[in-house]
């Protein structure tokens, strides 16, 4: 607040003065009284030049020592308006106003109408303060005054916080500086015109540079929350946690709380069911039973929004007007995933009151979105190698290294005892060799592909959610694993392949051709209780079938020993 030094320092300068014209120590004479009066009236305008600079420094240096630009603007404000009469209030400009600050006497009408124009923010680069008369406005400042303020005020000053080239606000007063606030340091004597703008021209430098420094405080301090919050969430993404889900959670509340978010949910297209999408993730702080379904209901036409309209850029508020689903989630912003420049799902923060914090985190959750996408990436990539470690790049089935292996398996399971049974059909294509001699390793290959899907199709419409294998096992040799089924089953499904391969028309070079395969079935324990013997035995069985004809399945005999 403004202190006692400056009413004390002008009331003994005044005394000064006027003792000085008091007691004139020259003899009168026209000239020495024009000379004394002369520097008398200096003197006064220094004085009072003096006293402006004075005050000026007090009323910024409230502004100095506050440490935020709304305490800081809080601080000017209580200085030029110490009357609830009046009138001051402030306006933001650039990408990220600050938000209005208004002092008495406003009418919130005012602030949510009138913005500053181009055109006015030039003006006010070479005017400054800049004077609008009531009359011969044309910036629409008057008409978006309440009509009490409209009557009560014929000019309004308008003074731009400037900052090197940079109009970073306007104050707008009814004066160039309301002479309610000093009046009292000057005692009977008000400020002139001058003096008030002087006054208010001094106050908006500093204001501007102040403002200017708070914000790039606040713009530093802002980035290093960021970037820790970033670090923090990639720690989190890259802790190898057992459970995927359980991470992306961990990682999907963090985030929550760093925006200020009440709900954070990430959903997935789910190609398989009919490109539904699937929340992954939804957490946050809890809703009430009754809004929760409305509130998944809303959230996900906000990813449904996302993800059709394939923005890059974060979907804000204007998505819940456009969806109309502003009545719960009043701000959000939905950030589309994508993994290799298709759109995967979606990244989705509501909140239930509207406030700008999710605006204003706008990086981090662009962040957030972005590390989701890396990590599906890695994990589409990872998941893309071992399926290629475990498959055979001809025909998609799996290979003979992971089919011994989970061959294998299985039968440890029988052994344990969790499995009563398991059986093993070996299929090689007959004649095959004369495909290829007729139309070459290419065509041979396609007939390969054919017989292969042939071979899978039957196995999953005849073993429907079981955890069947069909594996290429070599050249034009399929092996077969079918857990939990017998010997009877195993025959019969190897039947139906043997029919349906017979019946396949497979078209090679305008060619339509049929094939045939045969087939031997073993069954676990029955044959063979060990992986290697098991294979032994279907094969002499599959040996059998060609001997006695081929396009047939035989079955191995009884075991006498392993
Ligand atoms: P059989 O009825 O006795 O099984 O007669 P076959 O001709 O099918 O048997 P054989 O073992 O004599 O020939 C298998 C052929 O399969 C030989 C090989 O060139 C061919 N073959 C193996 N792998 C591939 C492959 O990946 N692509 C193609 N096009 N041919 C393959
Ligand atoms: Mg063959
Ligand atoms: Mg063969």
């Amino acid at each position: 607040m403004i202190g006692g030094v400056v009413l004390t320092g002008a009331c003994s300068f005044f005394s000064g003065v006027w003792l000085a014209r008091k007691t004139p120590d020259d003899s009168d004479g026209p000239l020495s009284e024009r000379i004394v009066s002369g520097l008398e009236a200096e003197i006064l305008r220094l004085n009072r030049e003096r006293l402006s600079d004075q005050l000026a420094d007090q009323l910024t240096g409230e502004l100095f020592s506050a440490e935020t630009i709304g305490n800081s603007l809080a601080a000017l404000l209580r200085q030029i308006t110490p009357s609830p009469q009046d009138f001051a209030v402030v306006l933001g400009t650039g990408p990220n106003p600050v938000c209005p600050t208004t002092a008495p006497g406003l009418s919130k009408r005012f602030l949510d109408r009138w913005q500053i124009s181009e055109e006015l923010v030039d003006r006010l680069k070479t005017e400054n303060p800049l004077v609008i008369q009531q009359a011969s406005d044309t910036t629409g400042l008057f008409q978006c005054l309440a009509p009490q303020d409209r009557k009560r005020f014929k000019q309004l000053y308008l003074t731009g916080f400037v900052h090197g080239t940079e109009l970073l606000a306007v104050l707008i007063t009814p004066t160039a500086w309301p002479q309610a606030s000093v009046s009292s340091r000057f005692e009977e004597h008000s400020l002139t015109e001058i003096e008030q703008r002087k006054l208010m021209q001094r106050t908006a430098r500093k204001m501007g540079l102040r403002w200017h420094q708070l914000l790039t405080i606040e713009q530093q301090s802002h980035e290093l929350r960021s970037t820790r919050d970033m670090l923090e969430l990639r720690g989190i993404i890259d802790s190898e946690a057992d459970e995927p889900t359980e991470t992306l959670e961990q990682f999907a509340t963090r985030l929550g709380e760093m925006v200020q978010a009440d709900r954070v949910a990430i959903y997935f297209v789910a190609r398989r069911a009919g490109e539904k999408l699937q929340p992954i993730v939804q957490c946050g702080r809890p809703l009430p039973p009754s809004l929760e379904s409305e509130w998944h209901r809303q959230e996900q036409s906000l990813a449904h929004f996302a993800i059709e309209s394939e923005l890059g850029n974060p979907i804000d508020n204007v998505g819940p007007n456009q969806l109309q689903v502003e009545l719960l989630i009043a701000s959000s912003v939905t950030v589309p995933i994508r993994v290799n420049q298709r759109v995967l799902g979606a990244l989705c923060l509501t909140r239930q009151t509207p406030n700008d914090s999710l605006e204003s985190h706008r990086k981090l959750i662009e962040f957030g979105a972005e590390m989701l996408s890396q990590t599906l990436r890695r994990v589409f990539e990872e998941a893309t190698i071992r399926r290629q470690a475990r498959h055979d790049h001809l025909t998609d089935l799996v290979n003979r290294r992971s089919f011994d292996a989970l061959l294998e398996a299985e039968m440890e399971r029988v052994q344990r005892g969790e499995s009563s049974t398991c059986s093993l059909i070996l299929a090689d294509l007959d004649r095959f060799k004369s495909y290829n001699d007729r139309f070459g390793h290419q065509g041979g290959d396609h007939v390969l592909r054919e017989a292969a899907r042939v071979l899978s199709e039957q196995v999953s419409r005849l073993r429907m959610g079981e955890n069947s294998i069909v594996a290429r096992y070599g050249g034009e040799e399929f092996a077969i694993l079918l857990p939990n089924m017998g010997l009877a089953g195993a025959f019969r499904l190897a039947e139906g392949i043997r029919s349906a391969v017979e019946t396949k028309k497979i078209h090679v070079q305008h060619t339509s051709l049929n094939l045939t395969i045969s087939l031997g079935v073993a069954a676990c324990p029955q044959h063979a209780t060990a992986a290697g013997m098991l294979i032994a035995v279907a094969d002499k069985a599959l040996y059998q079938a060609k001997s006695s004809g081929r396009n047939r399945v035989c079955q191995a005999e009884p075991a006498t020993h392993e």
